[in-house]
C-alpha cells in the first residue's frame, strides 16, 4: 500500500481499496482486454446505444452475486444512489433515512421530492416513532448505508426488516463499504451476511472500493430495475459505463466470489490491529474502536489537533491518512479516519502503531 503524497513516499492508510484489487494484475488485464475489444468509451447513454454486450454480462453477474433478479450498472456510486432513490420515491411519499447516510443518498432523497425524515444514527426507536406517525397507506422507504463510511459501524438489518414489514415500507441499502468484505458464500456484503436478501428491496453497491475499480450497481427485483431503466433520469441522461470499467468490475466480482485469500488477509489485519490500537488509545483516554469493518475512526474531537496529527504522521513517519472535519462528520467529532487493507504487512501496521503513539504523545494528548 505504497503511495506518493506531494512527491514523498508514504504508506497509504486511507484507501478504500480494501482488498488491494486496484493493483491486481487480473483486473488490469481484464480492463485492457475490454478496452482492446470495445474501445475506451461507451459512446452514448444506455438507452441510445451505450449499452454493450459487456454491460449485460456484468448486470447478470451482479444479480447472481447479490442474489437478486436483476441489476443495473452506473458510472459511479454517487450517481447510482441519486438515480435510484429519486426514481423510487416521489412527492407524497415518505423516506426515512439514517442521519449519517452517505451524501449521495441524501441528495437522492431531496431530489425525489418525497417527505424526508432523518432518524438518529442507528436509533431504531427513533425510526419506529417516525413510521408510526406516517399515514398507513403512504408509500414508505427506509434508506441506509450498511457499513457507515466515517465510523465503520453497521446497520442492524434484522431490526430494519422487521420494522419495514410491520409498517409496510421498502428498504434500499447502500453496500459501498460492504461489497466484497462480508458473506460466507459470495462475499457480496452485509445483506448476504444477514441472510435477509429477500426482505431488502434494493441493494446499491460500488465497484470503486473493495472491488478496486469504478462504477456501481443497483440490484433488486426485475420490475423495479425496469422501472428505473424507463424512469430514472440519473440512468437515462448520462453516458453508459466505459468498457474498461466494466471489464475490471466483472473480473472483481468473479474474484471475490471464488478467491477468499485477500479477504482473509484483510480480516487478519483488522483483528491484528484492533486490540493493539485500543491499548494505545486507552493510554491517551481516547475512545476505543471495534473490529467490525476495515474502517477505524480515531476521534480526537478538535479540528486543529486532528489536522496537526495527520500532518505529522505524514511528514515525520510517511503515514498517509486523512483528518476528517465537519461537515463531513458531526461537530466536535473531528477524527483520523484510517483504513486497513489486505496488502498491509505486519511491519507496516506496527510502524503505524508506533508512529501514532509518538505523534499523540508529541501533540500533548496526554491528560
Ligand atoms: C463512496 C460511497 C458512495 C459513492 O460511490 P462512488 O463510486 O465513489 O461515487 C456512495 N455511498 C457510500 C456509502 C460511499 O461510501
Amino acid at each position: 500500500m505504497h503511495c506518493h503524497v506531494n512527491g514523498y513516499p508514504a504508506i497509504n492508510f486511507c484507501s478504500n481499496n480494501y482488498l488491494g484489487l486496484a493493483h491486481d494484475i487480473r483486473l488490469k488485464q481484464a480492463a485492457i482486454q475490454a478496452i482492446e475489444t470495445y474501445g475506451t468509451g461507451a459512446g452514448a447513454s444506455p438507452l441510445v446505444g451505450g449499452t454493450q454486450s459487456l454491460t449485460a454480462v456484468l448486470q447478470e453477474a451482479v444479480a447472481d452475486f447479490k442474489g437478486t433478479e436483476a441489476s443495473l450498472v452506473f458510472p459511479s456510486g454517487y450517481q447510482a444512489n441519486v438515480a435510484a432513490v429519486s426514481a423510487i420515491a416521489q412527492p407524497g411519499d415518505f423516506i426515512f433515512a439514517d442521519k449519517l447516510n452517505h451524501a449521495s443518498l441524501l441528495d437522492g432523497c431531496i431530489l425525489s421530492g418525497a417527505q424526508v425524515h432523518r432518524y438518529r444514527h442507528l436509533q431504531y426507536g427513533d425510526l419506529k416513532r417516525m413510521l408510526e406517525k406516517t399515514p398507513k397507506d403512504a408509500v414508505k422507504w427506509i434508506v441506509t448505508d450498511t457499513v457507515f463510511s466515517m465510523d465503520g459501524d453497521i446497520t442492524d438489518l434484522k431490526i430494519l426488516t422487521e420494522l419495514a414489514a410491520t409498517y409496510n415500507a421498502g428498504i434500499l441499502v447502500d453496500e459501498a463499504h460492504a461489497t466484497g468484505l462480508y458473506g460466507d458464500q459470495r462475499s457480496s456484503g452485509q445483506v448476504e451476511q444477514s441472510g435477509l436478501s429477500r426482505e431488502i428491496t434494493l441493494q446499491v453497491g460500488t465497484f470503486s472500493k473493495a472491488l478496486g475499480g469504478l462504477g456501481a450497481y443497483v440490484a433488486g427485483p426485475r420490475i423495479l430495475i425496469d422501472w428505473m431503466i424507463n424512469r430514472s433520469r440519473g440512468f437515462i441522461y448520462s453516458t453508459a459505463p466505459s468498457p474498461g470499467m466494466l471489464g475490471s468490475a466483472l473480473e472483481a466480482v468473479r474474484i471475490v466470489q471464488t478467491d477468499t485469500t485477500l479477504k482473509q488477509k484483510l480480516w487478519q489485519n483488522v483483528f491484528y490491529l484492533q486490540p493493539r490500537l485500543n491499548t494505545l488509545l486507552a493510554r491517551f483516554d481516547l475512545p476505543g474502536v471495534q473490529a467490525r469493518s476495515p474502517i477505524f475512526p480515531i476521534i480526537l474531537g478538535d479540528n486543529e489537533t486532528t489536522m496537526r496529527v495527520s500532518e505529522r504522521l505524514l511528514s515525520e513517519y510517511g503515514i498517509f491518512l486523512q483528518g476528517i472535519r465537519p461537515p463531513s462528520v458531526p461537530r466536535n467529532t473531528a477524527r483520523l479516519r484510517f483504513t486497513v487493507s489486505a496488502p498491509h504487512e505486519t511491519t507496516q501496521l506496527n510502524h503505524f502503531l508506533d508512529a501514532l503513539e509518538s505523534t499523540l504523545a508529541q501533540t500533548n494528548m496526554v491528560h
